[in-house]
């Protein structure tokens, strides 16, 4: 399956832009029949197989796997069911975003390729308890009609129409937090107005992806 696929290449790629460690972090697929294929719980990323990989309904029943689905597998079906444009998710527990989800309730957004991408300044939930519906609806709520959101005292989720695009959000947002955990330091930080935020957004949306698109 084609998708099986993109699902193991990102897997490979959040290792390799060092948003990962260990076992942690999760990524999904929604198909076009609505169906979730999302990796398995406990498995290393660079470990994971093609018939590891858990085919689920959209309401989150696991229709084909060996496997068990990820321990975060609710956070991705409450996102799929409110969130028509998301096609993929990108889950991660990367190092600035860990930091800023114990620091901070949001991330203003400092410059421009991260507005671009995320689309308005990134949110922190309040904390719950990891692979709860008390999560994934905080979650939810977090993320808006934004890209990314990060999750208290726990990590970042980047949400996208596509994996490639899911997995570009996920790089922002770690880029947003470093910034601003470094930022934050000094007394004065300029971040940029929320209606340029989502200018910028929408002419990267309708011309740059335009363009990748028709490549
Ligand atoms: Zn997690």
């Amino acid at each position: 399956m084609k998708e099986s696929i993109i699902l193991l290449d990102a897997c490979q790629e959040i290792i390799d832009l060092k948003l990962v460690a260990g076992t942690w972090g999760n990524v999904s697929l929604r198909l076009e029949n609505g169906n979730i294929l999302i990796t398995p719980s406990g498995i290393p990323y660079d470990a994971i197989k093609e018939e590891d990989l858990v085919l689920c309904d959209r309401y989150g029943n696991v229709v084909e796997g060996n496997l068990l689905p990820s321990s975060e597998l609710k956070m991705h079906v409450s996102i799929y069911a409110s969130r028509k444009d998301v096609n993929a998710i990108v889950h991660t527990h990367s190092l600035y975003a860990s930091i800023a989800s114990a620091i901070f309730d949001e991330v203003p957004l400092l410059v421009e390729d991260v507005a671009m991408v995320i689309g308005g300044r990134i949110k922190v939930t309040s904390y719950k308890y990891p692979g709860t519906q008390e999560l994934a609806d905080e979650v939810v709520k977090g993320l808006g009609d934004r890209m990314a959101a990060i999750i208290a005292n726990h990590g970042q989720v980047a949400v996208c129409p596509t994996m490639e695009d899911a997995l570009l959000a996920a790089q922002m947002c770690e880029k947003a937090a470093q910034m601003y955990v470094i930022a934050s330091q000094y007394p004065k930080v300029n971040a940029l107005p929320d209606e340029d935020i989502r200018s910028l957004y929408d002419k990267y949306v309708k011309s740059y992806k335009k363009l990748r698109d028709l490549k």
